[in-house]
C-alpha cells in the first residue's frame, strides 16, 4: 500500500501533535517537517524524515500529498494558509471564528487555482464542535444550543495575563460552572450570561517583589478577556506551576435541547470531550482530514473545504464495506 506521504509546516504544540499521530496511522508517513527557524535547530522524533526551510518547501512538489499546516490562527494562518494552497492540498486548524468566511474566500480561490484540495478550521472547536452544533440543529430544528470550554488551558488568556507588568509568568483555566450545565441538560432552555457559564482560574508567578493587589486588579477588570467573568487568581511559585500546570488538558461539551412532534417531547443530545492533551487530540483529528483531503485530490477535486463539506466515509482508514459491516 503506497502511503499517505505528509508535511508538517511549523513544529509548535500542534505540529508536535501531528507527528505523533501520523505514527499512530499506519497508512500515513512523515515526509518533512518545514519551519521558519533554522532547520538544525528543530529536532523532531522521527528518524526517517527531514526538517527543512520553508524556502524549500516548493523544490518538495509531488513528493508531499497533504500538507498540515499548524501555524498559529493569528497572523501565521492568514498568510500560509493561501500561500501554501496554490502548491499543495493542505489542512488547518484556523480558529479565529469570526474571520473564518474570508480565510475560506481566500484559501478557496488559491487552491482551486492550483488544482489543490484545502480542509479549513479542523480542530474541534472549530472543528468536531461545529459537525455536533450542525447535526444537532438539522435534527431538533426547535431548540436550543449551547456550548461550554473546560475545564481547560486557554492560551490566549494565559498569553494576556504575562504581559501584565509584575507577572513572571501564568496560566489560565476556563473552567465551565457544573449549575449552567446541569441547567442546560434539564431542557429548561435557560438564557445564560457569559458570567453564569464559565469562571476564569487563573495561577500566577509574580516578579520578586510586585505588586500582587495591582496584578490582581489588572487581571480581574481586563477587558475583553477577564471583565465579564468571576475570576480567581492563585499566586503561585514557578516550581508549582512546572509541577501541577504543564499539560495542556481541555475539552467541553457541545448540547442542544429541543421539542419534537405535536405533544412536545423533549430531547437531549450532548458531545462531550475530556482532553489530557488539546495539541494532541487536535493533531489527530487534523490527521483524519489529510486522509479526506489526500481521497478528494485524487478524484480531482479543488478548492477549499470544511468539516461540514466533508463524507464521513472519506476519514476512515476502512474501507467504506468495513465501515458498513462493524459501523453502521
Ligand atoms: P505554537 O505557538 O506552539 O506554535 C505556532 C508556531 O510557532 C509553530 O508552528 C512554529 O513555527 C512557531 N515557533 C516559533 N518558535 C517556536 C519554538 N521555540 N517552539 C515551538 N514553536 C515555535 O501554537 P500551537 O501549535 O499550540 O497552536 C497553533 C494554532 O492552532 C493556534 O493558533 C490555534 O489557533 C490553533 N488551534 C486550533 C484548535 C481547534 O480546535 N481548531 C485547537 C487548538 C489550537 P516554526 O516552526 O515555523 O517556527
Amino acid at each position: 500500500m503506497d502511503k499517505i506521504r505528509i508535511g508538517i509546516v511549523g513544529y509548535g504544540n500542534i505540529g508536535k501533535g501531528v507527528e505523533k499521530a501520523i505514527a499512530r496511522n499506519e497508512d500515513m508517513e512523515l515526509a518533512a517537517v518545514f519551519t521558519r527557524r533554522d532547520p538544525a535547530s528543530v529536532k523532531i522524533e522521527t528518524k526517517t524524515a527531514a526538517v527543512k526551510s520553508m524556502d524549500d518547501m516548493k523544490a518538495m512538489k509531488g513528493e508531499v500529498d497533504v500538507m498540515i499546516l499548524c501555524g498559529g490562527s493569528a497572523t501565521d494562518l492568514p498568510v500560509m494558509g493561501p500561500q501554501i494552497a496554490a502548491d499543495f492540498n493542505t489542512i488547518d486548524s484556523f480558529d479565529t471564528h469570526a474571520r473564518i468566511p474570508e480565510y475560506f474566500a481566500n484559501v478557496d480561490q488559491a487552491a482551486k487555482a492550483g488544482e489543490n484540495v484545502s480542509i479549513i478550521s479542523v480542530g474541534w472547536d472549530p472543528g468536531m464542535f461545529s459537525l455536533n452544533r450542525l447535526y444537532a440543529e438539522s435534527i431538533l430544528v426547535q431548540g436550543s444550543t449551547y456550548t461550554f470550554w473546560g475545564r481547560g488551558v486557554s492560551q490566549g488568556h494565559s498569553d494576556a495575563i504575562r504581559r501584565i507588568e509584575g507577572v513572571k509568568n501564568a496560566i489560565q483555566y476556563t473552567v465551565p460552572i457544573e449549575d449552567a450545565v446541569n441547567r442546560v441538560r434539564s431542557g429548561s432552555e435557560p438564557s445564560l450570561t457569559t458570567r453564569e457559564k464559565h469562571l476564569r482560574e487563573c495561577y500566577v508567578v509574580p516578579e520578586e517583589g510586585a505588586d500582587l493587589k495591582a496584578i490582581e486588579e489588572a487581571i480581574k477588570t481586563m477587558p475583553n478577556y477577564f471583565d465579564e467573568y468571576d475570576t480567581t487568581v492563585t499566586f503561585i511559585t514557578e516550581e508549582e506551576l512546572k509541577e501541577n500546570h504543564s499539560q495542556m488538558p481541555h475539552g467541553g461539551f457541545v448540547i442542544r435541547t429541543g421539542e419534537t412532534g405535536t405533544e412536545g417531547s423533549r430531547h437531549v443530545i450532548e458531545y462531550s470531550l475530556k482532553l489530557d492533551s488539546n495539541p494532541e487530540f487536535t493533531a489527530s483529528v487534523l490527521v483524519a482530514y489529510a486522509r479526506a483531503a489526500y481521497r478528494l485530490s485524487k478524484k480531482g477535486e479543488s478548492g477549499a473545504r470544511t468539516v461540514f463539506d466533508i463524507a464521513p466515509v472519506l476519514l476512515s482508514m476502512k474501507t467504506p464495506e468495513e465501515q458498513r459491516a462493524e459501523l453502521l
